[in-house]
Parts: C-alpha cells; sequence; structure tokens
C-alpha cells in the first residue's frame, strides 16, 4: 500500500516519537507516525516481565510539557512499574490526539535519501512506501534485543522467554523449572518475582553486576501533595542537571570529608535508592579512589544480604567500577539467593556449552528446565537505527558506516544523511539521563531544525563531516576521563560480538549538552550545510 507525501516521518511511538509527533502537529507539519507494535509505548509497550518497572522516580520520568498534564497524573509508587507507564503513555495519546497520525504494525525496513527532491523515500515491512522531507528516527536506544548465539539454542524443547519480548497475556510460571540467562537490571528486577513462582530457578550469571535497592514505596497523599507543591523547582533542578533529574551529588567533595562522614555520604546515597548510589560524591565514575570506597560500601551490603560466602563471592562485581556499566535498581533481588529453591550458576566457572532439548549444558553438566528466559539485553543506542537499510547521499549506508564508531553531529544529526534526525542516538545523554526530558529536548530541537529550513526556504540540513568528527571525538575525549571507558558495557558496545568499541551516549551531562545544542541553534546552525531545491 502507498501513503502520500508528508512532511514529517517519525518512526516509534514511545516518548520520544509521541512528543515528536504532538509537536510536529502542532507546528502545522503533515506528519505520519510509523510504528512496528500495534500501539503506543516504545519500551513499556514490549518490555512487560514481572517486576518491570522504571529506575527513574516516576514524578521525574514523565513528560513536563503541559502543566494539566503533569497535574492530573497521580503516579501510584515512587518507582512506576511498567503497567503504570504504558497507562499513562496511553493517558498522554487518548488526551493529544496521538493514535490518529500513527500507523501501527508497520515496520520501517528501508529508507532512501532523494536527493533530486529532497526527501526521504521510507519503506516497510508490510510493503507501504512513502516519503517526507524529513525523517524523525524515534527509535529507541535499548529497543533491539540482542540472543546470545548459544550452540543449540533453538533445539530447547520447553517454553522460551524474553524479558524483551514478554508476552501481553503474561506466562504462569508457578510449578515450572525455570532459567534465567542475564542478570543486567531486566534480569535482577525480573528474578525476584519469578522465585516466587518458580518451583526451582536457576540463573546462569556471566557478569555479576552492582544492583542498589530500590526503596520503592507507595506514594501517599501527603507524599503526592509534596511533590506536586515541588514540582516547579523540581523540574527546574531536573532540566538544570547532569542526568535530567533533581538529585545531585554531595557538595563537599571526598577529600574533604572524614570517613564518618563519607560513611553517612554513602549511606543516604544508598537508601536514595538504585542509579542515584552512583551521585554520592562528585567524580565517583572518574576517580578510582572515590570509586574504591563505593565498591567497599557494596560489597559490606552485599555481605548482609547473602548467606552463603560462595554466592556472595559469585555475586561480588568483579570486571567494571562501580556504576561504569548502568547500576541495577532492585527489589530484594540478592536476597532471592537465600531461597532454597534458587540457586546461582557463575558461567565464569562453568561456561555454558550448549542448549540441549531438554535444559541448558554447561562444563559441569546438564541442568534441566522447562523455561528458559533470555534477559541478554539489547544492541544498544545503534541497534535499532542499524536495523532499518538506511541509505543516504549517494546511496552509501548507514549499516557500512557504523560498523565504525556512529560519528554524530549533537547526536541529532549525521553527515551524509540530510535531514535524518536521530532522537537519543549515540552522541546524546539519552542513556545517561531522564529519557522524559531527553526525549523532550530532541524533539525540540529537530523540529527547531525543521522549523528552521522552512523559516527560511531550506529543504535540506545536513551535518558537516568535520562538525560530527569534532562531536564524535570530544565525546570520546570526555569519556576518556572516566572510568565508564574502560567497563566491557553496552554503553561502549562490548555486549555485540564485533561491534565496534567506542563509549557511545554523551557524558558531558545534560545541561551541558542542551547549552551547546542552543548555542548551535543560536550561531544559524553552525557546523550544519543548509541548501534549497
Ligand atoms: P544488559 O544490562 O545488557 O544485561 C544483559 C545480561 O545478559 C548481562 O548480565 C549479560 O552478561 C548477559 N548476557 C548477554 N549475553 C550472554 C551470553 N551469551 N551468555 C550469558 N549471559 C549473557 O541488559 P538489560 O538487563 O536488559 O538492561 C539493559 C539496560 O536497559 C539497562 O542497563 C537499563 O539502562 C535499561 N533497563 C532499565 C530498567 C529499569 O529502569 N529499571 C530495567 C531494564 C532495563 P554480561 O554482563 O557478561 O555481558
Amino acid at each position: 500500500m502507498n501513503a502520500p507525501e508528508h512532511d514529517v516521518i517519525v518512526v516509534g511511538a514511545g516518548f520520544a516519537g509521541m512528543y515528536s509527533t504532538i509537536h510536529a502537529v502542532r507546528a502545522g507539519l503533515d506528519v505520519l507516525g510509523l510504528e512496528a507494535g500495534p500501539d503506543v509505548g516504545g519500551t513499556w509497550f514490549w518490555n512487560r516481565y514481572p517486576g518491570a518497572r522504571c529506575d527513574v522516580e516516576s514524578i521525574d520520568y514523565s513528560f513536563s510539557f503541559d502543566d494539566d498534564l503533569q497535574r492530573e497524573w497521580r503516579w501510584s509508587e515512587r518507582y512506576a512499574t511498567q503497567p503504570e507507564i504504558l497507562r499513562y503513555l496511553d493517558h498522554v495519546a487518548d488526551r493529544f490526539a496521538v493514535r490518529p497520525h500513527y500507523r501501527f504494525g508497520e515496520r520501517v525496513t528501508a529508507a532512501d535519501w532523494d536527493e533530486a527532491a529532497h526527501r526521504w523515500q521510507v519503506r516497510t515491512e508490510s510493503g507501504m512506501t512513502t516519503s517526507a522531507r524529513w525523517l524523525i528516527m524515534a527509535t529507541g536506544s535499548l529497543s533491539q534485543p540482542q540472543l546470545p548465539d548459544i550452540a543449540g539454542r533453538d533445539s530447547f524443547a520447553g517454553t522460551v522467554l524474553q524479558t524483551s519480548a514478554w508476552p501481553r497475556e503474561g506466562v504462569d510460571l508457578r510449578g515450572r523449572r525455570v532459567a534465567v540467562i542475564g542478570t543486567g537490571s531486566s534480569g535482577v528486577q525480573a528474578i525476584p518475582l519469578i522465585a516466587d513462582d518458580a518451583a526451582e530457578l536457576v540463573v546462569y550469571q556471566r557478569s555479576a553486576n552492582y544492583s542498589v535497592p530500590a526503596f520503592n514505596r507507595e506514594i501517599d497523599d501527603a507524599e503526592w501533595q509534596h511533590q506536586q507543591d515541588d514540582l516547579a523547582e523540581r523540574r527546574r533542578l531536573s532540566w538544570g542537571g547532569a542526568a535530567g533529574s533533581p538529585w545531585t551529588a554531595h557538595p563537599v567533595p571526598y577529600a574533604e570529608v572524614d570517613e564518618v562522614e563519607r560513611e553517612a555520604v554513602f549511606e543516604e546515597s544508598w537508601t536514595r535508592g538504585g542509579v542515584l548510589f552512583a551521585k554520592a560524591f562528585q567524580g565517583l565514575t572518574a576517580d578510582p579512589v572515590i570509586n574504591d570506597a563505593a565498591r567497599v560500601f557494596f560489597e559490606r551490603k552485599l555481605a548482609a544480604k547473602v548467606d552463603d560466602p560462595d554466592v556472595r563471592a559469585a555475586l561480588t562485581p568483579r570486571d567494571h567500577p562501580v556504576g561504569t556499566k548502568r547500576i541495577c535498581t532492585d527489589s530484594g533481588y540478592y536476597e532471592t539467593y537465600n531461597r532454597a529453591h534458587v540457586s546461582l550458576v557463575d558461567l565464569r566457572q562453568e561456561p555454558i556449552e550448549e542448549i540441549a532439548p531438554t535444559g541448558i549444558r554447561t562444563s559441569a553438566g546438564l541442568r534441566e528446565h522447562d523455561v528458559i528466559v533470555y534477559a541478554t539485553g539489547f544492541d544498544a543506542m545503534t541497534g535499532a537505527l542499524t536495523a532499518v537499510d538506511i541509505r543516504g547521499r549517494d546511496g552509501r549506508s548507514l549499516r557500512a558506516d557504523w560498523a565504525e564508531l556512529p560519528q554524530t553531529y549533537l547526536g541529532v544529526a549525521l553527515p551524509g544523511y540530510p535531514n535524518l534526525l536521530v532522537l537519543n542516538g549515540p552522541g546524546t545523554p539519552s542513556v545517561l539521563s531522564n529519557m522524559a526530558l531527553t526525549s523532550e529536548q530532541q524533539g525540540d530541537y529537530a523540529l527547531r531544525m525543521i522549523a528552521h529550513c522552512r523559516t527560511h526556504g531550506h529543504t535540506s540540513i545536513e551535518a558537516r563531516e568535520d562538525a560530527a568528527a569534532a562531536w564524535t571525538a570530544h565525546g570520546l575525549d570526555l569519556a576518556g576521563k572516566t572510568l565508564f571507558a574502560s567497563a566491557p558495557s553496552w554503553y561502549t558496545g562490548a555486549n555485540i560480538p564485533g561491534k565496534a568499541r567506542g563509549f557511545l551516549p554523551y557524558i558531558g551531562g545534560f545541561r551541558a549538552y542542551i547549552d551547546i545544542c542552543e548555542e548551535v541553534a543560536a550561531a544559524d546552525y553552525r557546523g550544519f550545510v543548509l541548501s534549497s531545491r
């Protein structure tokens, strides 16, 4: 089926796509949204595994662009569950009439730049073709699931589940012998709940992660009222902060406080919960001394939670400094290993040799399972973009270009790909920040670029090669001054065999990034080439 030509095509209906669509429509543009899933939600549509929640507080992880929306939606818990976030996005879709602009069940497979027309020609899996002057890719930073290439993987005769594609109708795991492969944020959230149901649970862990309790709670009326009274200030701090939330590190540097105060600061940031532990002291993820103090504090907490010393040793992270892989945010994760029917297999000691029809064989032998759950992560930041055959100027291929490290300008634009606007991609703060707010900033910036072109009669805007090279080098330089670059994380592509290695998000901070974007815009989009047809 062919659809008519549009001003803008927005790919994806998660936070960033919905925001862009709402605001493109408000700007008077003819917008077509394309979404592979059957409805809005993006990440929150697909990741329905038990225990799925956000690790950014609900009050922060929500749109800020509409005061009435902020006031009318009442979050029930400090960290919202996946169903509640999906209900929220459903509400946003209704309230701002998002769905009429989308075609759902349309997975974009190819996009070709038509230099003669200055338009993108877009194709979908179903055979639909359409075109637009501007192509906004709001395809998510963690949306291309990664299944490990393990011998015999498809031979398993039992039930196979993926945290990132959990069945909508749910799964009854009661009485079943379940295996979970993967102990990142998804596995760590799912494992305690799977353990509640399963007759037996075996967790296969390749690398131990740092996980900090969420200290989740229901938001009672008094807390809700307080949050509402404080909302304007909270948003001001979030927009001005390094990670899109109001939380900051202890104001006094680590070197200037004594042991007693250090302990108190670590304890306080621990009880803030989850990823906020990495914010205990300024420089925790850059200075090995501070980081090591955080590690020692963590290991004491771990010791108090896990009874068996061998299991505790296996659960102790060894391959990365604190916070350089995203800290997991859990509810009862470590304590789960004290339960009699739960066991941990340390794949560093006994690697998986194959998946057999009845279970998983490691170097120590076969364990039988009824269900295997893959919580094995994503081809992050680039995977959803290279999944589409994107051809830019002169037929150049994004897949081929990104076989090397992605070169982006401000993350939003790519040299050789005019009018392709990537949201929350490599070179943006995105995954290091609060994605609800980064999605607003990214969507706004892309739409302002479009408005600027239209106002000045330009039909194309493209990042210059040298501007992209400088931006990419700047990002790598900043990352190189931290401990992040050395960790084998998905931030660096290390979780995907054969993927180019290099720190992908922009680590200079959300506010600093916004200021640079604004400065570029104020300087007539310095570093871009604007042209007309
Ligand atoms: P992940 O952090 O990449 O974790 C994947 C896990 O699978 C790791 O433990 C990894 O081990 C393991 N794995 C991969 N391939 C394997 C193999 N061949 N054999 C054995 N183990 C293998 O993925 P994720 O847990 O889905 O989380 C990704 C990101 O999504 C998070 O960092 C977070 O940003 C976001 N997320 C957030 C939330 C939340 O808000 N609370 C929840 C879920 C996800 P290695 O470490 O050894 O590679």
